[in-house]
């Protein structure tokens, strides 16, 4: 996603564009003419990122854009997703905005108009006339006291999908991770060396990841590979040494993630990091104690011991395997299968609503500051995770074990036995 300045000088395009990236990266001249080139910053909001640039002076002062300016400015225009036109209500409607303006017409359906320095009573009586200049969209800003900015900035991110919710399309994105060892790349080749497994003879590659696309059962999967799981020979490759950083892309460019244990070593630390790791990304998880063949134990111990020591995936079933002797190994693919179903499942609002009166009857939050703690509505924002969002009178109320109880009640109430659910509390005043 990419969100370009435009304006002419010293409307104060830098500084709405150090507003939004919160950092004081570009200097701010209060001089008409100083010319510089786009330059460009990540910004975030809400949890989501985009990319913004600032145009800085290359629209110059006067009333009138030059050929080349002009055709700079286009090539930029139409690259981005979003285009901040922005206007001084100090100064008021100058016949340079309307020359920009111009510019803007055939972009008018991705451009914002920004009218800034709406800091007192006069300059919001002349915000009104750039209501002639014909965009639909106008936000009313002063990026200089931040006023406004928020709910542009709300505006912005609005389209761009959660960063968590990364693209369905394609198939089912699994990848494999765990310690060195546990037997990842032994279990990847027995799950594509099954009959009922088609492997697409092209990999793809991205800058993160090896992408392999088979399908199971009519199903596309891709499995996301940033470890080298799945290299032809260890020996040729040398030993992999542990990296939380590849593990953590793995996770990050999953739907579900399959966790190897070496279940003759027990559960150790490592494998509570990433497990971790994959329960704060509200990741789809299958767990799978591989090397059971090793152990002398009934498989529910081992279960059992999983259940203990990774408390926090209760949600992840688990698949007892030995790669070796290829047992267990079809299981782990029927599993991603019932993960992911309920991972992508969308419930109606009086379903969810339902739901949460359920758990609030059974138990309510506790007094917060001698207060009753309210839900005045909920609904399912997304899915993958599945997200659901309750409106209430006081977030601070909700401690971290009411949560966490509130959210394995909504997991049973809505019958996503085997997917995380993201909470989101939001607060509304009054009621
Ligand atoms: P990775 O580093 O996690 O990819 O682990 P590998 O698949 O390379 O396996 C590491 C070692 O464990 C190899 O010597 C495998 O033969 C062995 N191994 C893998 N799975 C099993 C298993 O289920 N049982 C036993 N006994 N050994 C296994």
């Amino acid at each position: 996603m990419k969100v370009i300045i435009v304006g002419r000088p010293n409307v104060g395009k830098s500084t709405l564009f150090n507003r939004i990236i919160k950092k004081r990266l570009s200097i701010v001249h209060d001089m008409p003419g100083v010319t510089r080139d786009v330059i460009e910053s990540q910004a975030q909001w809400q949890g989501k990122s985009f990319t913004v640039m600032d145009t800085g002076g290359v629209i110059e002062s006067g009333d009138y854009i030059s050929q080349e300016v002009r055709k700079k400015v286009i090539q930029h225009l139409e690259k981005v997703d979003l285009i901040l036109f922005v206007v001084d209500a100090k100064e008021g409607l100058t016949a340079q905005d309307q020359e920009i303006a111009k510019l803007l017409y055939p972009y008018k359906h991705k451009t914002i108009l920004v009218v800034n320095k709406v800091d007192n009573k006069k300059s919001n009586l002349n915000a009104y006339d750039f209501y002639t200049l014909g965009f639909d969209e106008v936000y009313f800003v002063s990026a200089q006291h931040g006023k406004g900015v928020a709910e542009l900035l709300d505006r912005i991110v609005r389209d761009i999908p959660s960063e968590e919710q990364i693209s369905t399309a394609g198939g089912i994105k699994i990848s494999f991770v765990g310690r060195p060892n546990v037997g990842k790349s032994s279990l990847v080749n027995a799950i594509l060396g099954q009959e009922r497994v088609i492997v697409s003879h092209i990999p793809g590659t991205t800058r993160d990841a090896v992408e392999i696309p088979f399908t199971y059962k009519g199903t596309s999967f891709i499995l996301v590979d940033t470890a080298g799981v799945r290299r032809p020979s260890k020996v040729e490759y040398g030993v992999e040494f542990f990296s939380v950083g590849r593990s953590l892309k793995a996770i990050e460019l999953s739907h579900v993630v399959c966790l190897v244990l070496d279940i003759s070593e027990g559960v150790t630390r490592q494998d509570k990091r990433l497990a971790g790791l994959i329960e704060r990304h509200y990741k789809g998880c299958v767990i799978v104690a591989n090397k059971y063949d090793l152990v002398k134990v009934p498989k529910e111990t081992v279960e059992n011991i999983i259940r203990k020591e990774l408390y926090f995936l209760d949600y992840a079933p688990v698949v007892v395997t030995s790669a070796i002797k290829g047992e267990g190994v079809s299981s782990i693919l029927d599993e991603v299968l019932e993960v992911y179903s309920d991972y992508t499942k969308q419930h109606k609002t009086s379903f969810v609503n339902r739901a949460i009166q359920n758990i609030l009857k059974e138990k309510p939050p506790p007094l917060y500051r001698g207060k009753e703690v309210k839900v005045y509505y909920s609904f399912q924002k997304s899915t993958a995770p599945p997200t659901v969002v309750v409106i209430t009178n006081y977030v601070e109320g909700w401690k971290e074990n009411y949560k966490r109880f509130f959210i394995r009640r909504l997991r049973e109430e809505l019958k996503l036995y085997k997917s995380p659910v993201r909470l989101e509390l939001v607060q509304k005043e009054g009621g």
